[in-house]
């Protein structure tokens, strides 16, 4: 059974962590959530923050980024939308709701799966990656 300072911590926590990733077109891994929350908290653990990000994204109050061979990031923007990721360096910025509309997926049914919704990153390369790919001499 929860006790009620252990509720109030919990809200306490949530209510941080939320102000943290308020913060648009930002997707911070738990570690960079941690290091920032910890400058107002300084007793909070980093296990504290994954549970709490866990939680939060179970609830539909944040968005959880997952992506093979990449550490998992946050979002506090709950609504679907889609991301692009640079090749180069790794950042994540957000599409535009138009990307949504462009591609259109029509609802999909297969037998023996029941489909409840499908992730896409779209890959290029970030304002300050072009740049140097410019100075480089490589761009096309
Ligand atoms: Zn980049
Ligand atoms: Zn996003």
């Amino acid at each position: 059974m929860k006790t009620q300072s252990s509720i109030r911590r919990m809200t306490r926590q949530r209510r941080l962590l939320l102000d943290t990733l308020d913060r648009k077109n930002w997707h911070p891994t738990a570690d960079e959530v941690y290091r920032i929350v910890k400058m107002k908290a300084p007793r909070v653990s980093l296990g504290t923050v994954y549970r709490n990000l866990d939680i939060l994204s179970k609830e539909g109050v944040i968005t959880k980024i997952e992506e093979a061979g990449s550490q998992r990031r946050y979002d506090g923007n709950p609504r679907p939308h889609y991301h692009v990721h640079c090749l180069k360096c790794g950042a994540i910025a957000d599409m535009p709701d138009e990307a949504a509309r462009w591609l259109n997926i029509p609802k999909m049914e297969l037998p023996d799966f029941k489909i409840t919704g499908h992730r896409l990153i779209f890959e290029g390369y970030c304002a300050h990656c072009q740049d140097k790919e410019e100075m480089d001499g490589k761009g096309n």
